[in-house]
């Protein structure tokens, strides 16, 4: 072999951008996959996630064995397998596709600096969005922080090109002719391999699409594609599904643009990642309920939409969107928990966690992120549920005991909580 490609965040074959471009300009292409020992270790061992990726890797192996090649999967650092792949087997070149994450970038970094060393080239390609890095820029160059804008630009900009799919099958004579090391089983990394959660399919869900203006903010019915956990891993193609949204729906072409503008934040301002987006939010003074944040957790506030979100996620790894913004308006301006803490807590539960748009998420909901609502407004759980859960369908499958003797009274009041969030605000952004 002469060249890797390097699979990340992009589990397939079919439309993969960097993959194409390694199979058109090179020969001889190995594809690879590397269980990352630093992010694993950071990981409870029933994480569904990596199960998740496991049984996806085991897909993608079989895909290329049947075309003759195979995956061969590592274990370990990148930083240690990579360069060690290119000293033994005389490697010139190593593709993959662009990832926008602080950690990610650090790890390219370096590992463009030993391959450099090494004589050999790093190149990466961008797949996991339509728009990337300077691509949508205000006029004077600087990158947009605010969305509406943004998203104006970012649809002027867009032509066909950007949506083409990557004729990968005409290349496939480029593979690697081999057979690959048997996969590393989970138990062998530490892991359970027992399913827990029911993985949302991958099939494009062109009615839901179609109607998703009217569905999308009721979390009783599957008015949402659910397609965010494959398009964070890449089994799914962004650019095929951006395609089907501009023919059929601008409202759902808007959500795929809210995701291109959190990868696009997170690239350009990575301090949002442990810091307040607008800086002087790091002054509010947070309280710290250690019994009110579990009752926040285990879905026993009293409020029942917010009891419904987290114990859907307790249960499947996923909450609806509404539901998202529901409940981290609640921890943060309802109990006064800072952002950071709920923002964790999405992050080792949800199956579709991306950290850039979980920090959006949490940061717009706290108000100290770019575009976010203003932070005198203050959602009202109690209004949120006849808005959008009227019936209490949703609320009843999740909180079967809501409505009895059994389910607890409010964890806090809301007129107080809305009084003590606007003065404590207040008093944070005052001071600036
Ligand atoms: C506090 C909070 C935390 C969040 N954390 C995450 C997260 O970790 N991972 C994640 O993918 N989304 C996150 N979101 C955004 C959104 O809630 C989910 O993308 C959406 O609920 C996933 O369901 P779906 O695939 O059915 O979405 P659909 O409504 O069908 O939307 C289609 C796709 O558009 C993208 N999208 C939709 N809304 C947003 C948004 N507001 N920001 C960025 N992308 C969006 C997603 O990729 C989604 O799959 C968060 C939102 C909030 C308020």
């Amino acid at each position: 072999m002469t060249t890797l490609f390097w699979h990340r965040r992009d589990l397939r074959i079919h439309d993969n951008a960097g993959l194409y471009k390694a199979l058109f300009s090179e020969k001889n292409v190995q594809p690879i996959f590397i269980f990352d020992t630093a992010i694993l270790s950071r990981l409870k061992k029933d994480d569904q996630r990596v199960l998740f990726i496991h049984q996806e890797i085991e897909v993608l192996k079989q895909a290329y064995t049947q075309l003759g090649s195979d995956l061969q999967v590592y274990y370990g650092s990148p930083l240690d397998i990579i360069p060690e792949l290119v000293n033994n087997h005389g490697v010139k070149s190593v593709f993959c596709n662009r990832d926008y994450e602080p950690y990610a970038l650090e790890r390219d970094k370096t590992l463009f600096e030993q391959l450099t060393a090494l004589n050999c080239a790093f190149i990466g390609t961008k797949d996991h969005v339509i728009f990337e890095k300077n691509e949508v820029t205000k006029a004077d160059g600087l990158p947009y922080t605010v969305f509406t804008p943004y998203s104006r630009k970012w649809k002027e900009k867009l032509n066909d090109d950007y949506l083409k799919a990557y004729p990968v099958e005409k290349h496939l004579d480029s593979l690697n002719k081999i057979t690959a090391t048997p996969l590393i089983s989970l138990q062998e990394m530490g892991f359970e391999s027992v399913q827990k959660m029911a993985f949302p399919s991958k099939d494009f869900p062109v009615n839901i699409i179609q109607n998703y203006n009217d569905t999308r903010d009721i979390p009783a019915i599957k008015g949402t594609s659910k397609l965010s956990l494959h398009l964070r891993f890449g089994t799914i193609s962004v650019r095929a599904l951006a395609k089907q949204a501009l023919s059929s729906n601008e409202t759902y072409l808007n959500e795929l643009i809210w995701r291109d503008f959190y990868q696009m934040i997170i690239f350009h301002f990575p301090h949002s990642v442990k810091n307040s987006f607008k800086k002087q939010y790091d002054a509010i003074q947070w309280e710290y309920n250690e019994t009110q944040f579990n009752a926040w957790c285990e879905g026993k506030t009293g409020y029942p939409l917010v009891d419904a979100g987290m114990r859907e996620l307790n249960a499947t790894g996923f909450m609806h969107n509404r539901v998202r913004m529901v409940v981290a308006s609640f921890l943060t301006k309802h109990l006064l928990i800072d952002w950071r803490i709920g923002e964790a807590y999405f992050a080792e539960k949800l199956l579709d966690f991306e950290l850039a748009s979980n920090i959006g998420g949490w940061q717009w909901a706290s108000g100290s992120g770019c575009d976010a609502a203003p932070y005198f407004r203050v959602f009202n759980p109690t209004s949120q549920q006849e808005k959008f859960d009227k019936q209490f369908t949703y609320i009843k499958k999740w909180v079967p005991e809501f409505g009895t003797p059994n389910y607890p009274a409010p964890i806090i009041e809301h007129k107080f909580a809305r009084e003590r969030v606007l003065n404590r605000y207040k008093t944070a952004l005052n001071n600036e």
